[in-house]
């Protein structure tokens, strides 16, 4: 058997004919030597034409793209978080100066405990529906509509504030 020939085969270059290919096939399953190199060679080769620059893995730029919105998702989560926590905060909060207000402006208790209740359940039903409706504006507005939607708020407190001075030093001109 000529091996040399099948050893030129296994090493060439160039691309080889269908012929040679099934010959050398048909060699490489009966010569354990020729077979050994074969494989040997195979493991070898892409060591030496390791491309310099390393192409992403498959399926990179979607990976990316995922890590991207799960960052994004997480950062959204954490905002409806500090909303939530400022919400119940200031809940407390007015809960607090309600149930105080309350206990000064009532006798009885059960008078106390009635008008608490039906306060609590509108208070409830008003945080609901503010919570609601935010979530959907939030959603459906984009970040430059509450930039300037916030600076329109601001505007009109100066002007509100402006004009509750002009409106006191008119009243003290006057008298
Ligand atoms: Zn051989």
């Amino acid at each position: 058997m000529n091996h040399q020939l099948f050893e030129d085969l296994i090493f060439t270059q160039d691309a080889l004919t269908q012929e040679q290919a099934l010959a050398l096939q048909e060699h490489l399953q009966s010569c354990e030597t020729c077979s050994a190199l074969a494989s040997a060679w195979r493991q070898v080769t892409p060591m030496f034409a390791a491309p310099v620059m390393l192409e992403p893995s498959p399926g990179f730029v979607s990976r990316w793209q995922q890590t991207l919105e799960m960052d994004r998702e997480r950062s959204q989560r954490r905002q409806s978080l500090v909303m939530f926590a400022l919400g119940i905060g200031l809940a407390s909060i007015f809960l607090v100066l309600l149930a105080i207000g309350v206990l000064y402006t009532f006798n009885s208790p059960l008078e106390w405990f009635l008008t608490l209740t039906s306060r609590l359940a509108t208070l409830f039903f008003l945080a609901d529906a503010f919570r609601d409706s935010f979530v959907i504006l939030r959603t459906a507005l984009p970040v430059s509509w509450w930039i300037s939607g916030g600076l329109a708020v601001v505007a009109l407190c100066i002007l509100w504030i402006f004009s509750l001075q002009k409106l006191a030093t008119a009243g003290r001109t006057s008298s």
